[in-house]
């Protein structure tokens, strides 16, 4: 919510009182004015200030713009500590929500909490997601005008259970109907399905998203909700045949497996043994070197998950939002196929063409009839499988998205989408996932920080500007046409001949290698070399470094799959097949989008849609990489602080001013209060505003006047004035 409009709801409210005891509370605490004042406890319970202060103590502030020393990052990480000790997980940055994984149940998320926010203002109750929800809601109908809630934060840091307490917070506290309860319903299980297809264990998250997720929840002229929209993005189609050590493939799979009927498996002729399917034990089927074929690295059961009774919650859920017997019988057979697939087996002829060796009912790999070795004919065997399971996996959100039936109606958008990442081997998943973090980052300058500051120049109001990085430079660097990363990648990718990885570092250093945030080995000096692969670049990110390893880099982005693959797969009586491999794709003779160039255009599209809202944040944080409760790890976490721009958030908001108004409305609302300006001012207004805070007692750092708006640093400032008007 902009600033602008937070005060005028504030002022308009019928609950100013509640949060005017509230933030008087605050300020004092800040200021340490000892005053016998009664108030209202982050519980929401009367508290006297003396307690009060004591409870600052053990808690922290509920607002880290409260922090006496604002700018210290070791006073905000205390404060988060405290906070986190105490089970206080929600602390906001002005109007962010700042969240920690407490990686156990908190009883705060009740039906008797939810009541409790309901149609509260911001801060009249302790920081909550529900708070955030509620907060968009009423800004909703309000203002009619459309939100979006944005929730970031690394692997394992919260964003999908932030997103899906919205969800509920919404299915429980907005006006119903009984077709509203159907469509209730259907959002709230098109979760389960989507995590189902979506989501895998991996190192950092047994229940990792591997996808990107925005998903518009749309509300009719009551504020039911009565559909929604769903867009995913870059699903890790790589993990369907490949896993790390420790991780494993989509829940599907072993959901399937683990918890069919006996008559179902028949039919699909698989077995109640992942251990039987090369794609769920088997690690590193690497193209390049067959030979680490057949590590073991498989870990078919995790004790945080059940999926034989995850697949009863997903099969019902597949009914809910609109699945009907032959459709997931038809669904579920080609997850079964994608598992036949993965077991085929080659071996080599004399002439070093490979032939399949196992006796399999798959058919249609057999009529696979260029002349491949070995090698090819693995790599073309998962390139099916991948393209079956990502095609499948984007029909399944269409189809969901079906049975939403999107409407044309008031909207807020969730936004639950990969963090930063930066692992030991960074590859183009990575490039691309914080190539989306940047823009991510870019949107939250434009919408905030400098949206901020220029109203203030607008206005022409002095004021020490806030050092921010603008990060647009490396957002250009990445997308811009011709001499972006992913100009140069797609340009090699067409390029025919002896184009490689390696001709593609190359170019980039020819191309880019000046810039001053991209380096590779060549170009790197004596300190950075030794910490760079040969076959690596390092990008200097908003959140700091990364060396990507262009290794498959070509391959990724081209994402190519044999003609005739796509032939075999539109001949396939499987409806849902049939629907992903259209004819018409045959026909068309154009290369397609590389995958980092549809990328890029989504995430445009993405960007298009979230600036023509009014945006909210979430910032989740992740404690400690062992997945425990009440580990506080402060390095990890300091660093989450960085590269959320906590830090930078936190100044904005402290330095800029908490209220503004237009002139008029001003005067119109606190002329009264003068003699001078009542009953009507008729001179210009901006005097009218001076002469009528003079009159009041503003001092002259509490305000300043801009061109057409009064800036008001304080909030209690305006409280004053209010306070003014009732007696
Ligand atoms: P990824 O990017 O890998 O998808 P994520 O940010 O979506 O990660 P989640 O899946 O939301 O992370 O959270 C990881 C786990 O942390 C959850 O499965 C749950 O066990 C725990 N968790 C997250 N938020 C909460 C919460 N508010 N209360 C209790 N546990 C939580
Ligand atoms: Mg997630």
């Amino acid at each position: 919510m902009s600033l602008l409009s937070f005060g005028l709801f504030l002022l308009l409210s019928p609950a100013l009182f509640l949060y005017r005891q509230w933030f008087l509370l605050l300020t004092s605490l800040c200021s340490s004015s000892l005053s016998s004042l009664q108030t209202l406890g982050s519980d929401g319970v009367r508290i006297t200030m003396e307690s009060a202060l004591t409870a600052r103590d053990r808690v922290g502030v509920q607002d880290f713009v409260l922090l006496e020393n604002h700018t210290s990052e070791a006073a905000f990480m205390e404060n988060l500590r405290k906070r986190f000790k105490e089970n206080l997980i929600y602390t906001y940055i002005g109007s962010v929500l700042v969240s920690v994984n407490p990686y156990k149940d908190l009883e705060i998320y009740t039906k008797n909490h939810m009541e409790r926010y309901r149609g509260v203002n911001f801060y009249e109750v302790s920081p909550h997601i529900y708070a955030v929800s509620d907060n968009s809601y009423r800004s909703m109908r309000t203002e009619r005008k459309d939100q979006c809630i944005l929730i970031s934060g690394e692997s394992g840091a919260g964003k999908t259970e932030a997103s899906k307490k919205i969800l509920q917070y919404y299915a429980v506290t907005c006006p119903a109907s009984d077709q509203v309860e159907t469509v209730k319903d259907r959002l709230l299980q098109s979760n389960p399905v989507l995590e189902a297809f979506g989501n895998a264990k991996t190192l950092r998250n047994d229940n990792s998203s591997r996808f990107g997720k925005y998903m518009d929840i749309q509300f009719d002229f009551k504020g039911a909700p009565v559909g929604g929209h769903i867009l995913n993005y870059l699903l890790e189609k790589s993990r369907v045949v490949h896993q790390n050590h420790g991780e494993r493939n989509f829940h599907i799979f072993y959901q399937l497996i683990e918890g069919a009927e006996e008559d179902l498996l028949r039919r699909l002729g698989l077995e109640r043994n992942p251990q039987q399917y090369q794609y769920l034990v088997k690690v590193g089927r690497s193209r390049l070197s067959l030979s680490c074929l057949m590590h073991p690295g498989n870990c078919p059961k995790v004790s945080s998950i059940n999926d034989r009774s995850d697949w009863k919650v997903v099969r019902k859920a597949l009914s809910v939002v609109g699945f009907n017997e032959d459709e997931v019988e038809e669904l579920l057979n080609i997850i079964a196929s994608v598992l036949h697939l993965g077991n085929i087996q080659y071996g080599g002829e004399d002439s070093g063409n490979a032939y399949i060796t196992t006796d399999t009912q798959i058919k249609y790999l057999a009529r696979l009839k260029s002349p491949l070795n070995l090698e090819q004919a693995a790599s073309a065997r998962d390139a099916l499988s991948k393209a079956v399971y990502g095609r499948t996996f984007t029909w399944l959100v269409n189809k969901i998205n079906v049975s939403l039936a999107y409407r044309n109606a008031s909207v807020i958008g969730l936004l639950d989408i990969y963090g930063f990442e930066v692992f030991q081997h960074n590859s183009f998943e990575q490039f691309c996932i914080n190539y989306c973090n940047e823009k991510l980052q870019q949107l939250f300058i434009e919408l905030t920080l400098k949206s901020e500051q220029d109203e203030y120049e607008a206005e022409g109001i002095t004021w020490e500007p806030v050092q921010y990085f603008n990060n647009k430079i490396i957002c250009d660097l990445v997308e811009e046409k011709f001499k972006g990363i992913i100009s140069i990648l797609d340009e090699e990718c067409l390029r025919p001949g002896d184009a490689s990885d390696i001709t593609f570092l190359e170019k980039l250093e020819n191309t880019v290698g000046g810039h001053a945030h991209l380096t590779t080995h060549k170009l790197a000096d004596g300190k950075t070399r030794k910490v760079m692969g040969r076959e690596e670049f390092r990008l200097l990110h908003y959140a700091g470094e990364v060396n990507y390893n262009v290794n498959g880099f070509l391959d990724k982005n081209n994402d190519l799959l044999f003609r005739n693959l796509k032939e075999v797969m539109c001949m396939s009586d499987n409806k849902i097949l049939t629907q992903c491999f259209d004819r018409a794709e045959l026909k068309d003779n154009k290369r397609p989008e590389t995958a980092a160039t549809q990328f890029k255009t989504s995430l445009a599209k993405l960007m298009e849609i979230l600036m023509s809202k009014e945006p909210s944040y979430v910032r989740c944080i992740k404690p400690n990489d062992a997945k425990q409760a009440g580990r506080f790890d402060e390095v990890l976490i300091r660093h989450q602080v960085k590269y959320l721009g906590l830090m930078e958030n936190l100044r904005v908001r402290r330095a800029g001013f908490a209220y503004r108004r237009h002139y008029e409305t001003f005067l119109q609302r606190y002329k009264s209060l003068c003699p001078e300006t009542w009953p009507s001012w008729q001179g210009k207004l901006a005097d009218g505003v001076s002469t009528l805070v003079k009159h009041l007692g503003y001092k002259p750092e509490e305000y300043k006047l801009g061109r057409s708006k009064i800036f008001i640093r304080f909030p209690k400032t305006l409280f004053a004035t209010e306070d003014a008007l009732e007696t």
